[in-house]
């Protein structure tokens, strides 16, 4: 760990497990250069598990979406796709497509999956 204030190296002063128990560890770090003190803590990210918190989110959100709303998604996620082949087939640049037909440059954040 590098020292956030002169990018010098530290020494581990104390290291223990956090308080709520959750599997963190807290490390007392000091700096051997400067002496500044500072904590840091180190757990584990379940990435797979996010994912699977962030699909069931995403089902949600689109279960409660009015059928109007999401009927306009799918028309305008169409056109997005048919510009594109649109771009790919003549060989003009995909933003020129959108333009000429009336659409945002880039995906607007109705199109957007909630995070
Ligand atoms: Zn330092």
């Amino acid at each position: 760990m590098i020292c956030p204030k002169c990018s010098s190296d530290t020494r581990v002063i104390d290291s223990r497990p956090h308080e709520d128990d959750s599997g963190v560890i807290r490390r007392r770090r000091e700096c051997v250069a400067c002496g500044h003190r500072f904590v840091t803590q180190e757990g584990t990210i379940n990435i797979a598990g996010m994912r699977a918190k962030r699909r069931r989110a995403q089902a949600a959100y689109l279960a409660r979406l009015d059928p109007a709303v999401k009927a306009a998604r799918v028309a305008a996620s169409n056109l997005r796709r048919d510009a594109k082949t649109e771009a790919g087939e003549t060989g003009r640049p995909l933003v020129e497509v959108l333009r000429a037909w009336n659409l945002p440059p880039a995906a607007s954040s109705s199109q957007r999956s909630p995070a």
